[in-house]
């Protein structure tokens, strides 16, 4: 046996249920369900699903409390380009890009592995790029109680560039800015450094 398998569970009464109802979509638009190249989509389709909606059940919070460590640091911290994937709530088409994250500790700070994991909790379920912002935002501002805490997200929408508009290179970008970095230029300042990364 290999030292490390990453094991995945699904709830197999839900993976079931979506599972006929993708079936039913594949009929519906005209397709053979029977047909061998399709005959196990369906259940891979829910479990996929399952998988991009999993920070349902996941605690944000939870996972930055269970990091945080008493620390004098007050300089800017930042974690940049967090790759992100999300669905939006409108097409449940995915969105993807980059988050840029940062924060000036008020007497802790948390493990730097834990700003990507509560993005990945937040970018997990159906989304709209300003509320993923925000979601990560207050998070980090409840939690960890910085002096600041700053968030920008870049990204592509599948829903504009496959269909709607076909404006297939363009980025929206949003931000949101707490405490010290409402100050212009404390703000600039996290703006430059992440700028290389923004076009
Ligand atoms: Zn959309």
């Amino acid at each position: 046996m290999s030292p490390y398998r990453n094991l995945e569970e699904y709830n197999m009464d839900i993976t079931d249920e979506i599972k006929e109802k993708f079936s039913s979509v594949i009929d519906e638009i005209g397709e053979d369900k029977h047909r061998e190249g399709l005959l196990k989509t369906p259940e891979r389709a829910a479990k996929a699903m399952l998988f991009l909606t999993q920070g349902y059940k996941q605690d944000a919070e939870e996972i930055l409390k269970g990091a945080m460590f008493k620390e004098d640091y007050d300089d800017m911290v930042i974690i940049k380009d967090i790759e992100l994937y999300s669905l939006c709530e409108h097409h449940m088409l995915p969105f993807f890009g980059k988050a840029h994250v940062a924060y000036i500790p008020n007497g802790h700070i948390v493990g730097l592995s834990k700003i990507p994991r509560i993005v990945d909790v937040f970018a997990r379920r159906l989304q709209v790029q300003e509320r993923l912002t925000h979601d990560i935002l207050e998070c980090i501002n409840n939690t960890l109680k910085p002096k600041g805490v700053a968030v920008v997200i870049e990204a592509s929408h599948m829903c504009m560039m496959m269909r709607g508009v076909q404006k297939q290179n363009s980025v929206t970008t949003t931000s949101g800015f707490r405490g010290q970095f409402e100050k212009i230029e404390t703000r600039n300042e996290f703006l430059k450094l992440i700028s290389s990364d923004l076009s």
